[in-house]
């Protein structure tokens, strides 16, 4: 099984917070730069975990 690591962040000046696969995320909304609030480990498998129904 393949482990991926997905940082999870907030954008401060958008008061957004998002999910991201990549190394360096960026805002979905304003594009710039976040802070990385934490950055789990998830197992392949559980890539589709927020979209089943
Ligand atoms: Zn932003």
């Amino acid at each position: 099984m393949k482990n991926v690591v997905m940082a999870h962040w907030f954008c401060g000046d958008c008061d957004v917070e998002g999910r991201d696969f990549a190394a360096e995320p960026t805002c979905w909304n304003c594009g710039g730069d976040v802070t990385v609030t934490a950055r789990p480990t998830v197992p392949m498998d559980h890539r589709a975990a927020d979209g089943a129904a």
